[in-house]
């Protein structure tokens, strides 16, 4: 069967308590009709509750993070078999939050791809760059190494997606220009074609960064863009559907 290529997944940070499952419970009720694939990614104490929620509809939970090992002496982590374990079938991966907060490197980044894989998650690497960065006009470069560098070999298009998500214009209303957008995506893609080659064709690549109701429609016409990692306005499920349905239809 064909599957819709667009995936819009919503990241809740450190946000929701049990009485918000109502939204992930009315996101799940439009997901089936959205011609997009659509993924919410709670809260790590949630997942159990949200996958439950979400059977038997096209909606997909997933976790924040995940530790590389799959389990061992690492107090307040949680491994990929067991977001596995929970229902979780996605897992966001190197978020600039968990980079700046935890100081996540690339290269754990990649051994937490890993993991994912091993568990038969599929990861959502997020890379992006500072304020600094896109002033100095070091954009490219930083995403293509960091990239590079938290990509593993055994990435493929089914197993990955990568998140394009500028810091700046994370939480802040702010979001690049169409052209820095494609740009970014072109390069993305060129550092996954000499990485990954064929493995690389298909691969999703999501623009994050203040994507709302109103701009969702004209971030996905963007050569390149096949769908976007939401933060804020996945939290309000008439926010996140409205997102959904400015989806184009594509399938893979
Ligand atoms: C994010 O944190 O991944 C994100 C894109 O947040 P927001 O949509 O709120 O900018």
């Amino acid at each position: 069967m064909a599957m819709p290529r667009t995936l819009i997944a919503g990241n809740w940070k450190m946000n929701g308590l049990i009485p918000d499952l109502s939204e992930i419970k009315t996101i799940a009720d439009a997901a089936n009709s959205a011609s997009a694939e659509a993924v919410i990614c709670p809260p790590a104490i949630l997942i159990e509750r949200s996958s439950s929620v979400a059977s038997g509809t096209t909606l997909r939970i997933g976790g924040q993070d995940c530790h590389p090992a799959s389990s061992g002496a690492h107090t307040g982590d949680v491994s990929a078999e067991m977001l596995a374990a929970v229902g979780a079938t996605y897992v966001i991966l190197g978020h600039s939050e968990r980079r700046s907060d935890h100081g996540e490197t690339s290269a754990m980044v990649a051994a937490k791809a890993v993991a994912a894989y091993r568990a038969g998650l599929t990861a959502i690497i997020c890379v992006g760059e500072t304020e600094q960065e896109r002033v100095c006009g070091t954009t490219l470069s930083v995403v293509e190494a960091q990239l590079a560098a938290s990509l593993p070999d055994a990435a493929n298009a089914s197993n990955t997606a990568i998140a394009y998500e500028p810091i700046w214009a994370i939480g802040t209303g702010q979001v690049p220009t169409d052209q820095e957008i494609a740009e970014v995506h072109a390069a993305i893609r060129a550092v996954l074609t000499t990485k990954l080659r064929e493995g690389a064709k298909e691969m999703r690549l999501l623009y994050g960064g203040s994507v709302k109701p109103s701009n969702a429609r004209s971030i996905f016409a963007i050569p390149g863009v096949d769908g976007a990692l939401v933060g804020g306005a996945s939290l309000k499920a008439s926010d996140f559907i409205s997102i959904l349905s400015a989806a184009p239809l594509r399938e893979t």
